[in-house]
């Protein structure tokens, strides 16, 4: 069974089960540290939509992943691909208008960069707003929280960007576009703070983003010098299970009419 929509024929297309969940994988092209390289993001979110694809053909359909994402707030590092979110909402909003049109009616977009989640959740209202369909966010880590809780090696503070988690899988995926010999730990989680969290796993009960030059001297965020490529395998395998999971909850969600009350 083809899991790739862009490896279809147009009548393969119109025939494909409507009721397949299409996964968009929205990832980054940014600075990840010394030790990382700049697809950081779209390598590991692709990696994963693709596992679900792989595990459930029969429930995923899976899209080519967009590359960039929000993240203006990088550009002091050089290599960033900045998006404006308006443009981004935009962008993928035509890609779902686009699904609804040719009959898909299940959509999950699948975030990979920490500050594409705002931007993805109001791509998916609008979605909602603007066809039929059940347009669905998630990014991986949110799924995964217990998960990570079993498997990391680092305190609080040590999975936020380009540390022990991504570091990890990028070991498990491409251990030839990582330095590990470059990498330094910085952890900029305060313990003190009731409220800020620069953890993946947890992310706090509000928000403030900084520029990341202000935060990190390397752009680093988490401690990346003790990543393994067996425990990447763990949150890898971890990241596939939930997101699997997911698309068989969306999958079988009604879709529920409205009632216009005018
Ligand atoms: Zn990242």
């Amino acid at each position: 069974m083809k899991t790739r929509y862009d490896k279809h024929t147009w009548p393969e297309i119109k025939a494909a089960d409507k009721d397949r969940v299409v996964i968009l994988p929205v990832g980054a092209t940014e600075d990840h540290g010394p030790h990382m390289v700049l697809d950081t993001d779209t390598l590991i979110v692709t990696r994963i939509a693709e596992g679900v694809a792989q595990a459930i053909p029969e429930d995923a359909l899976l899209m080519p992943s967009i590359p960039y994402g929000f993240n203006e707030h990088h550009k002091d590092f050089p290599g960033v691909i900045y998006i404006q979110p308006e443009t981004l909402i935009d962008f993928i909003v035509d890609i779902t208008r686009s699904l609804a049109h040719h009959g898909f009616r299940r959509i999950l977009l699948l975030n990979g960069h920490g500050s594409n989640h705002p931007v993805l959740d109001l791509a998916a209202r609008k979605t909602v707003i603007e066809t039929e369909c059940i347009c669905v966010s998630a990014s991986y880590w949110n799924l995964i929280k217990a998960d990570i809780a079993e498997h990391r090696k680092s305190p609080m503070g040590g999975i936020a960007h380009g540390g022990e988690m991504e570091a990890s899988m990028y070991l498990h995926f491409d251990p030839e576009h990582i330095y590990l010999d470059r990498a330094e730990r910085q952890i900029v989680h305060s313990e003190d703070s009731r409220f800020f969290s620069l953890d993946l796993a947890d992310g706090g009960k509000a928000m403030l983003m900084r520029w990341w030059s202000a935060q990190t001297p390397d752009g680093t965020m988490g401690d990346p010098t003790i990543a393994d490529a067996a425990r990447g395998k763990a949150f890898y395998d971890a990241a596939v299970r939930e997101t699997a999971g997911l698309v068989r909850e969306i999958r079988h969600l009604p879709i529920l009419p409205r009632t216009d009350h005018h």
